[in-house]
């Protein structure tokens, strides 16, 4: 079995096979974080042609900012649908980015982490970028943060067959790159490291058009819509940012799940955030 396999059919059937195990423990519904709520069902993936960004007055506005080792191999994303969202995802990822070394972190990785999920899907989750973990299967959001952005999405009624993740940079940041196997060796993307990445981070949200986009942490939410403030003041509000073309789409920000590892009190505006976002995608509880 190789890669892309173990990544697109067993990963994703497992989560699934996780939540459902868990609705049936708990009588058709799935306590999350203390709160019983009733598990909605899976989001109907919208047609291309639904693409209408309702503005309302909970818009607030953004400045719209907007080791050559052989083994440096990056895993395809397999992508759900055929269309030509996934034709024009997959020639981003193999044509433009290719085997990417515009900067340093292209020499120290070993996979590059582009992206996963459904090009057709209706809400983009944004991370800071791949980590320990991530590197070495080539799919973002597979550590522990992972698993807690997935069950934070399937109580939604999303999951990486409905949704799209994809990170600000696509190669792991590491403290200290002449250690690549020690664990806690992750670091932030530099503003530079980012300068690099944030143009293939915007041609996928380009081409996705997703109805919303939900920053994780403060990393994404900032390399999306500036320095505008604090995620703890951002959070839970929708801003916009514009794709240049006349098209504007909502941002919502919310804490990154690894800092719900860290501090689980986040947990609770977490959930709030979750539920501004089922409301507004309409997914039905
Ligand atoms: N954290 C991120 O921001 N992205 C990942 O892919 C994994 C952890």
């Amino acid at each position: 079995m190789n890669r892309t396999d173990i990544l697109d059919n067993d990963s994703l059937a497992r989560v699934a096979a996780d939540t459902r195990q868990h609705m049936l423990d708990n009588d058709g519904e799935l306590v999350f974080w203390g709160e019983k709520i009733v598990t909605a069902a899976p989001v109907v993936i919208a047609s291309a042609a639904k693409q209408s960004h309702e503005s309302t007055d909970e818009i607030a506005t953004a400045p719209p900012k907007a080791r050559d080792l052989a083994k440096t191999t990056s895993t395809p994303v397999t992508l759900i649908s055929t269309g030509s969202k996934a034709a024009a995802l997959a020639s981003l990822h193999a044509e433009e980015i290719g085997d990417c070394h515009r900067c340093p972190l292209g020499d120290t990785r070993i996979k590059l982490v582009f992206g996963v999920g459904n090009p057709e899907a209706r809400v983009m989750f944004v991370g800071e970028g791949p980590g320990f973990d991530e590197d070495r299967l080539g799919e973002p959001f597979v550590g522990k943060a992972g698993q807690l952005l997935d069950k934070i999405m399937a109580a939604i009624g999303l999951s990486r067959t409905n949704a799209y993740i994809a990170n600000v940079v696509k190669c792991h940041p590491m403290k200290d790159p002449a250690s690549p196997d020690a664990r806690g060796n992750d670091r932030p993307p530099s503003p530079e490291d980012m300068d690099t990445c944030l143009p293939f981070l915007k041609k996928q949200i380009s081409i996705i058009r997703p109805e919303i986009i939900v920053t994780l942490g403060s990393t994404s939410t900032r390399a999306l819509l500036g320095p505008i403030g604090g995620i703890t003041a951002l959070r839970g509000r929708i801003f916009s940012l514009s794709l240049g073309d006349g098209t504007e789409v909502p941002v919502l920000p919310t804490f990154h799940p690894a800092a719900l590892l860290r501090d689980p009190e986040l947990k609770k505006p977490v959930w709030e955030d979750m539920k501004m976002l089922r409301d507004r995608l309409k997914i039905s509880a």
